[in-house]
C-alpha cells in the first residue's frame, strides 16, 4: 500500500515512519513533487487536517493522509489551538512561540494543557478521521533538547519530564500524534 503523508515537517515524518508497518510505503510531499504551500485556512484543527488531505487528493490524485496538531491551554480558553504554529507571529518560530506562551501563563496557577492531533485520510474514495489527545501541563521554563515545537515546555500527565527530555519511543507511545497514528494503522491493518 502506498500513501502520501502530506507534510513537509521531517520530524513528523520521522515520528510516523517509525510507527508504520513495512507494507505501507510512505511518500512525502517532495516525493510527489508538491512544493507549494498547502492552505490551512478553515479555523479549526479538524478542518485544516481535512483541507490538507483534500488538497493532495484533488490536485495530485494520491491516497493520502494529513495531520494537524494544536496545543490547547486551559487557562487561556483553548488558545493557541488552531493558531499553535504561528502563535507568536508568521515566522512560525518555536522559541518565540514558547516564550509567548510562558509569558502569557506567568501569573496563571492553572497550567493544564493538551495536545490534539487530527489525522485526515483519503483511501479508495472514502474519507476517515482519527484523533489523538495527550493531556499534560506547561512547565515554567524550557527543559530538554529533543523533539520539536513546544516539546521543551510540555510535560505529559503522569510523567516528570517534558516531551523534549524523553525518547521518541516513549513520546510516540503516549503522545497525541502517536495515539492518532496508532488508530490509523489499526484501521489500515483491518482494511487490507
Ligand atoms: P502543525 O500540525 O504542523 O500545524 O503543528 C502546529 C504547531 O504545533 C507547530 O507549531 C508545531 O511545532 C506544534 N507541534 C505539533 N506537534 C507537536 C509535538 O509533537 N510537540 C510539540 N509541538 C508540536
Amino acid at each position: 500500500m502506498q500513501l502520501v503523508f502530506a507534510t513537509n515537517n521531517p520530524n513528523k515524518i520521522k515520528e510516523v515512519q517509525s510507527l508504520v508497518p513495512e507494507y505501507i510505503k510512505l511518500l512525502s510531499l517532495a516525493d510527489i513533487l508538491c512544493i507549494e504551500d498547502i492552505p490551512e485556512t478553515t479555523g479549526t484543527i479538524e478542518g485544516n487536517a481535512k483541507q490538507k488531505a483534500d488538497y493532495i487528493k484533488t490536485h495530485y490524485g494520491y491516497d493520502c493522509f494529513a495531520d494537524d496538531t494544536g496545543l490547547e491551554v486551559e487557562a487561556l480558553n483553548g488558545v493557541p489551538g488552531v493558531d499553535t504554529a504561528h502563535y507568536a507571529g508568521p515566522q512560525r518560530n518555536a522559541n518565540d512561540n514558547m516564550d509567548k506562551l510562558l509569558k502569557n501563563l506567568e501569573d496563571k496557577p492553572n497550567r493544564n494543557a493538551q495536545f490534539i492531533t487530527v489525522i485526515a485520510l483519503h483511501l479508495n474514495g472514502n474519507y476517515y478521521e482519527f484523533t489523538g489527545i495527550c493531556k499534560g501541563e506547561i512547565t515554567k521554563s524550557k527543559q530538554g533538547e529533543k523533539g520539536f515545537g513546544y516539546d521543551p515546555i510540555f510535560r505529559p500527565e503522569g510523567y516528570e519530564h517534558t516531551f523534549a527530555q524523553i525518547d521518541l519511543e516513549l513520546k510516540n507511545k503516549i503522545g497525541h500524534r502517536g495515539l492518532a497514528v496508532k488508530q490509523l494503522i489499526k484501521f489500515l491493518n483491518s482494511y487490507s
